[in-house]
């Protein structure tokens, strides 16, 4: 492709509004434009980068007997009323009315649909397992759109919906998707971990979240130095640690604790450390009101504790509502005489003998509590946030953390849509059941601009060779020097026509200007043709290791190639 007519506007300047590099560069290198706030036009070099990732995708996923199907962007409310999304979503749905005043949902992700088409099209289990995917535009009106494509209000998705009749099939079909997506992101190029996640509002079992290794990604991972253990951070399990070391001080004491609103106050005016104070917590949980312990230099997990206590909802109680159950602020709260509330506590500070806490009373603290004697606690749990340099939760090894983009999630969803949906099958007996049904999200966009902030350095984007949108960059240094506009125009025809995806630039610029574009596009190969034309030399460079080679032009066909399939 001839770069003089091409729509790729490259930008010195950096975007004042765009945080993430990936968002700068691809600005930048001319592969994108913004419309509306998390909204993008796709200009044609991230366009064929988004080709290369759908075809790999359709590949891998083919190759596994998925079906590639297109369904409607357009839904009906009343699909999304009788899974109750269309109240649980909220504002992230996008709604529109049609001319007769009819609701619709722009979709943000298909089960309404897909469960309710399936149902119609398929009535035996000999038909199943079935497992179908398409590649199309979401609609999502985030509350934070941000990072360019990392996280759009319109973007690419893969999704592929799998139907079963036994548990087991649904359990084969996932592993076959985590295997394949396993391979999807090797190809892609991409540095990712599969991570154990939370299964969120849909309920479900199993779900696996796939994530690109970044900074700049929004989701810590706990993952393990000695084993392939990696689990996102708001699902990491903990082992209890070693208890703290008793303090000698047996007897039940209350001591002021002036203005102390945190654990660290409390520790400060006590003169101990943080490890030896209990923090008590008060959340709703489905809206009982209920006592958290943690150990003073732990946090509450929201999401993990949510789930060990089996609630559908966890929310921390107000001030108003703490005042009033315990007569005390929070930062003055403990579980010494407390009556009527349930308290759980976690693993951490089971075993910690003597401890100090909040004497329900405000600026007040106790020391010297024994569990047991002082007060007690409904059940021991899991609760808090896994340390780094904690034991990894599988016995082997410590726990570090990573930043991480989630590009990718498969999902065990069970029969909660099927049921809610009214999607059944008839069995071996005609005996009709709920199907139970996979869903698997690849974010095709967002991985394109997960590569980029693996991939790149000061001077622009450093392509991967199987999703670059051209392989060669070829320029032409002088296009008013005859030798080199001759070569230039007989090597384009060339690579051409031995199927080496080109980018020529063919542009009236200078030099440099044309080496800061190449490097900001960021291609595998540049083949410069300058001063040598005549002697039918061209420049090569390497973009990720800026290794430079003089090549004859008889040889560069083959060098090139050398280059694409080490
Ligand atoms: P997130 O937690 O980042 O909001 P999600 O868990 O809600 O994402 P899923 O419903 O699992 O997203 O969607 C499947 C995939 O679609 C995600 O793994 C992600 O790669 C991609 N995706 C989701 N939301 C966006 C978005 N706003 N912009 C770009 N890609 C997205
Ligand atoms: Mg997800």
């Amino acid at each position: 492709m001839r770069q003089s007519n091409y729509l790729a506007p490259t930008m010195r300047d950096v975007p004042a509004d765009a945080d993430a590099i990936s968002h700068q560069l691809m600005l930048r290198a001319g592969m994108m434009r913004q419309v509306a706030a998390g909204v993008y036009a796709y200009l044609p070099l991230a366009k064929r980068v988004i080709a290369k990732v759908e075809a790999i995708i359709r590949e891998e996923l083919d190759a596994i007997g998925a079906q590639e199907l297109t369904l409607p962007t357009l839904h009906p409310a009343e699909l999304w009323q009788k899974s109750g999304r269309w109240e649980s979503m909220g504002d992230e749905l996008i709604r529109l009315k049609d001319r007769h005043g009819r609701d619709f949902a722009l979709g943000p992700t298909h089960e309404e649909v897909i469960t309710t088409l399936i149902q119609d099209g398929i009535a035996s289990y000999k038909k199943l397992p079935l497992n179908v995917y398409q590649i199309q535009t979401k609609y999502r009106d985030e509350r934070r759109p941000r990072f360019g494509l990392l996280r759009g209000r319109e973007f690419i998705m893969k999704d592929a919906y799998s139907f079963h009749d036994t548990e087991e099939s649904l359990d084969e079909t996932y592993w076959e998707m985590h295997a394949a997506y396993t391979r999807i992101f090797k190809r892609v190029g991409l540095e990712f971990r599969p991570v154990i996640a939370d299964s969120g509002a849909i309920g479900g079992k199993d779900t696996h979240e796939f994530m690109a290794l970044a900074s700049v990604g929004e989701d810590t991972i706990a993952y393990s130095d000695g084993s392939d253990y990696a689990a996102n951070i708001e699902m990491a399990a903990t082992k209890a640690p070693e208890p703290v070391s008793a303090q000698d001080h047996a007897q039940l004491e209350k001591k002021p604790t002036p203005n102390a609103k945190t654990v660290a106050d409390a520790a400060e005016a006590l003169g101990m450390q943080n490890n030896e104070i209990l923090k008590a917590l008060v959340v709703k949980l489905d809206d009982e009101l209920t006592m958290l312990l943690l150990r003073g230099d732990d946090e509450l997990n929201e999401v993990k504790a949510g789930h060990e206590l089996g609630a559908k909802e966890l929310v921390m109680a107000s001030e108003e509502e703490i005042l009033e159950a315990f007569g005390a602020t929070p930062g003055s709260l403990g579980p010494v005489g407390v009556k009527d509330v349930k308290i759980y506590a976690d693993y951490a500070i089971q075993g910690m003998n003597r401890i100090a806490c909040g004497a329900n009373e405000t600026n007040y603290h106790y020391i010297g509590v024994g569990p047991g004697r002082d007060y007690s606690v409904t059940e021991y749990k899991d609760l808090r946030f896994i340390q780094a340099g904690d034991a990894s939760p599988d016995g082997q090894g410590t726990i570090q953390f990573a930043e991480g983009i989630e590009v990718g999630q498969v999902f065990k969803v069970g029969t909660g849509y099927s049921e809610a949906l009214g999607a059944q099958f008839l069995d071996q007996n005609g005996k009709a059941k709920p199907f139970y049904m996979g869903c698997y999200g690849i974010g095709v966009s967002r991985t394109v601009s997960a590569v980029i902030e693996q991939f790149h350095d000061e001077n622009g984007i450093q392509w991967p060779a199987p999703v670059a949108p051209y392989h060669v960059h070829l320029l032409c240094l002088n296009v008013k020097n005859e030798e080199q506009m001759q070569l230039s125009e007989h090597l384009y025809e060339t690579l051409k026509k031995n199927r080496v995806e080109v980018f020529y630039d063919d542009r009236a610029e200078r030099a440099g200007v044309k080496f800061k574009d190449a490097d900001l596009i960021g291609l595998p190969i540049r083949v410069s043709v300058g001063k040598r034309a005549g002697e039918s030399m061209v420049e090569v460079k390497l973009r990720t290791t800026g290794e430079q080679h003089d090549v004859h032009v008889d040889d560069l066909i083959a060098f090139i190639e050398a280059q694409l399939t080490k």
